[in-house]
């Protein structure tokens, strides 16, 4: 039986399968969210050289997401195949580096962890079939960005504004909503927060955002339609509000620290998209609208 019609016919091996594609893709994204930011910066440091009409500097050595292959920052061992497997990897090597027995950050062990869960959830809530194999997409997305506003306060376009248009066209086939919906998700999606961002900005002179949450609100609204729009934004600030706090407690920072506004959206998003109607439903019948 080819695998598809396998994965179809099993719901549980589905789930599975998306366990272990999910920890394998969690491990790349770890290469994405180190050399993604690094990339970028790289390129808008070339760009300001060009404008500014300042020499070039040295071409870097090749560095992209594939090379140079991945190694020890410590001590530049190159990990062989069996150093790169997901989660068994970091278990086998007791999270110390084979070579200089430096420690390897626990954050990656459990990035791969997280995407690997989220996948397995993702197919056990939409089952085999498109809806399913998109949102992953999404989910990883989601994943990625988050994990580098966290680190940069970056949301980059390079993730943000592929995964709008793939929203888009998921929906010219009607997966999540209409494809109307879908546009106007993106354009309020858009419009609400470049609002927020520009009354705060002409009350207080100061920034509150970045231009990369409208987008990232934007790509929401693309995947579930303008509905979504209303319960996410009140869940991010949820999030926000509880994780900002324990963030706050943990690092005993300061109130002024920036405290990045995407992952939260990233989250709120995603509950939105998978239990936005339940939720807002019996928010309705609870307020007594229904
Ligand atoms: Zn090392």
């Amino acid at each position: 039986m080819p695998l598809p019609d396998f994965l179809a016919s099993h719901p549980l091996a589905f789930v599975f399968f998306a366990l272990l594609l999910g920890l394998i893709v969690g491990s790349f994204l770890n290469v994405v969210v180190w050399r993604l930011p690094k990339m970028l910066q790289r390129d808008w440091r070339t760009q300001a050289h060009e404008v500014l009409g300042l020499p070039q500097p040295a071409p870097d050595p090749t560095y992209n997401l594939l090379l140079p292959h991945s190694h020890c920052p410590h001590c530049n061992h190159q990990l062989r195949a069996w150093e790169n497997l997901p989660l068994i990897s970091y278990t086998l090597l007791r999270g110390k580096c084979s070579s200089c027995k430096t420690p390897i950050s626990k954050r990656y062990p459990l990035t791969e962890l997280a995407c690997g869960l989220l996948s397995a959830f993702v197919a056990w809530h939409f089952g085999f079939g498109w809806p399913a194999a998109l949102m992953l997409v999404l989910t990883w997305g989601l994943l990625a960005m988050s994990l580098i506003d966290a680190d940069h306060q970056l949301l980059p376009d390079a993730l943000v504004l592929p995964l709008l248009w793939l929203g888009l066209i998921a929906n010219h086939f009607g997966f999540f909503t209409d494809l109307d919906d879908a546009l106007w998700g993106a354009v309020a999606g858009y419009l609400s927060l470049w609002s927020v961002y520009w009354l705060f900005k002409l009350l207080t002179g100061k920034e509150g955002m970045g231009h990369g949450d409208f987008k990232l609100l934007a790509m929401l609204g693309a995947w579930g339609g303008w509905q979504i729009l209303p319960l996410t934004i009140l869940l991010s600030s949820l999030v926000g509000a509880v994780l900002g706090l324990i963030l706050l407690r943990l690092r005993n920072a300061q109130t002024s620290t920036p405290i990045p506004f995407g992952p939260y959206l990233a989250i709120a998003g995603w509950i939105a998209l998978l239990w936005g109607g339940q939720i807002t439903a019996s928010y309705l019948q609870f307020a007594g609208f229904k």
